[in-house]
C-alpha cells in the first residue's frame, strides 16, 4: 500500500469492522468533511511572481475544533494531506483531545527559497486560506515549518483580524507574547519515554538490565534515549543518517547528546563502537524504537528482529506486512499514533494556556503529559485485552468509539 491516503482508509475500515460502526458514519470519516486547495502568489526575490498550491483539509469536528500541522514540501501530495488529517482525528481521540482532525500543507521546498521568499509563502499562506480561529480551525507546524513559521502565522492573522489570539495557531515560540508552551520540543519524546516505562513493567523488565536500541538520534531520538536513560535504562545502540554505535554495556547518554550537539552526528563517539547503520533494528535487544523514519521494518527484516517491544516514535515504521510478523511473533507493537502522541498533547496545553493566559514552567508540562499518556496507554490496553485485538487496532478503534459517540449525540447519524 503505497497511497498514505489508502492506507490511513484500510486502518479505519479495520477498526469500523471490528466496532461494527455504521456504514453511513463510516462514509462520513472515510471522506474530510472539507477539503480546500487554493493557490498563493509569492513575490520572488529576483522580481517574478510564483504561484504555490496549498492545502487545508478538515478531516471531522463533532470532537471539537479541528487542529494540526502544515507541512511544506515539494511533493506534497493532496492525499497525504487528507491522511495526516485524518490521523490526526484518531490522535486528538486517543489523547482525549477535544479537537477534530486538521492538516495542512503547501507545495514548496523551503530549502530553495531565501528567508524573505519563505516569510512571504507562509503570511500568503494564513492571508488565503483565512483561518476562522481559535473555535474553528487551529494550523500548527509540521515537516518544513518550525517555531518561526508558527510566529509568522499568528502575526499575520492577528494582524488580519486586530485581535491578539495566541489559541489560533499552535506551536510557537515559548516567549511573552506569542503563546508557545514550555516543553515543546521534548514533548513527543518524552511521551515516547513515557510508554516504554509503562510497557516494560508490564513485561517485567528492570531498568538496569533492559537493553533499548533506537534509530534515528534527533528531536525524539535524542530526547526518547536521554529520558530512559535518566530512569536507569541501559542504551545500548543508536543511530542516525551517518550509521550506527553501540556499547553493549550502556552508552552514556549525556556524553553523547554533548559530543553529537557539537558534531552534528553520533558517529565517532568514543564511548562505543561502530557498527551498520542498517543492521541496528535486528541487533540483540529487549526494546527497540525507531525514531528515524518510515517503513524501516519491513516483512524482509521482521522475522530477524530480536527485541520483545517496539515502540513506534517515528510515523509508520511498520509495514502491513512487518505488523503481522511480529504480531504471530508475539512482538509487543506501540503504535505511533498512541506512541508519538506527545507533541499533540502538548499542543493541546498550548492551546490551554494560549485561551487561559495562565502559562506553566516545564515541570508541569512534562506532569501533565506523563499523565495524560498513561490515561491513553491504558485505554487502549483495556480495549485490546476485551477484544483480543493488537495494540494498533485498539488504539483505532478507542479513539473512533469517541468520535462517533460524539457524532451520534449530536444527531449525526
Ligand atoms: P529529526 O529530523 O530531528 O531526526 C531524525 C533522525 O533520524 C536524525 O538523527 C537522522 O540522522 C536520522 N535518520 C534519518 N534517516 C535515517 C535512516 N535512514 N537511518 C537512520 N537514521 C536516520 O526528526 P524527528 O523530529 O526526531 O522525527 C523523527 C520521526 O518521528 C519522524 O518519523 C517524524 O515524523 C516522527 N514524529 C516526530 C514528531 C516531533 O515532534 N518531532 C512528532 C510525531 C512524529
Amino acid at each position: 500500500m503505497n497511497n498514505v491516503w489508502e492506507e490511513a482508509k484500510y486502518n479505519l475500515q479495520k477498526a469500523a469492522e471490528i466496532m461494527g460502526m455504521k456504514d453511513d458514519l463510516l462514509e462520513r470519516l472515510s471522506i474530510p468533511m472539507r477539503f480546500t486547495e487554493f493557490t498563493i502568489p509569492v513575490r520572488m526575490d529576483d522580481g517574478s511572481r510564483k504561484i504555490f498550491t496549498a492545502y487545508r483539509s478538515n478531516h471531522q469536528d463533532a470532537t471539537g475544533p479541528t487542529k494540526d500541522g502544515t507541512r511544506v514540501r515539494a511533493d506534497l501530495t493532496p492525499e497525504e494531506i487528507k491522511a495526516l488529517s485524518l490521523f490526526m482525528s484518531i490522535k486528538h481521540g486517543i489523547g482525549n483531545i477535544p479537537a477534530g482532525g486538521g492538516k495542512g500543507g503547501i507545495k514548496a521546498d523551503p530549502s530553495r527559497m531565501n528567508e524573505g521568499e519563505y516569510e512571504r509563502l507562509i503570511r500568503g499562506f494564513i492571508r488565503k486560506l483565512k483561518p476562522k480561529g481559535a473555535w474553528v480551525d487551529v494550523p500548527g507546524a509540521d515537516i518544513g515549518t518550525g517555531k518561526q513559521a508558527m510566529a509568522w502565522m499568528l502575526d499575520e492573522y492577528e494582524q488580519i483580524t486586530g485581535v491578539h489570539c495566541p489559541a489560533a495557531i499552535n506551536d510557537k515560540p515559548a516567549i511573552l507574547g506569542l503563546g508557545g508552551s514550555k516543553g515543546g520540543f521534548e514533548a513527543t519524546g518524552w511521551g515516547v519515554a513515557g510508554c516504554t516505562v509503562e510497557a516494560s513493567m508490564e513485561l517485567g523488565f528492570q531498568p538496569d538490565k533492559t537493553k533499548v536500541v533506537i534509530q534515528g538520534f534527533g528531536q525524539v531520538g535524542s530526547i526518547t534515549a536521554k529520558t530512559l536513560f535518566e530512569h536507569g535504562f541501559l542504551i545500548t545502540a543508536v543511530s542516525d543518517i551517518n550509521g550506527a554505535i553501540f556499547n553493549d554495556h550502556g552508552l552514556n547518554i549525556d556524553a553523547l547528546l554533548e559530543y553529537s550537539g557539537s558534531t552534528g552526528t553520533v558517529m565517532g563517539f568514543q564511548g562505543g563502537e561502530t557498527m551498520d547503520g542498517e543492521r541496528i533494528l535486528e541487533k540483540e535487544c529487549h526494546i527497540l524504537i525507531p525514531a528515524a523514519v518510515q517503513d524501516v521494518i519491513t516483512g524482509e527484516n521482521a522475522p530477524r528482529i530480536k527485541a520483545k517491544l517496539i515502540v513506534e516514535a517515528a510515523n509508520a515504521p511498520t509495514t502491513p506486512e512487518a505488523d503481522t510478523i511480529l504480531e504471530n511473533r508475539g512482538i509487543t507493537v506501540i503504535p505511533d499514533v498512541l506512541a508519538n502522541a506527545g507533541g499533540c498533547i502538548v499542543c493541546d496545553f498550548e492551546r490551554i494556556q494560549g485561551l487561559s493566559g495562565d502559562y506553566w514552567d516545564e515541570e508541569e508540562v512534562h506532569r501533565r503529559l506523563n499523565k495524560r499518556m498513561m490515561t491513553a496507554y491504558q485505554e487502549a490496553k483495556s480495549v485490546m485485552e476485551e477484544k483480543g485485538i493488537s495494540m494498533r487496532r485498539a488504539v483505532w478503534v478507542n479513539a473512533l468509539a469517541k468520535i462517533v459517540e460524539a457524532m451520534e449525540i449530536r444527531g449525526w447519524s
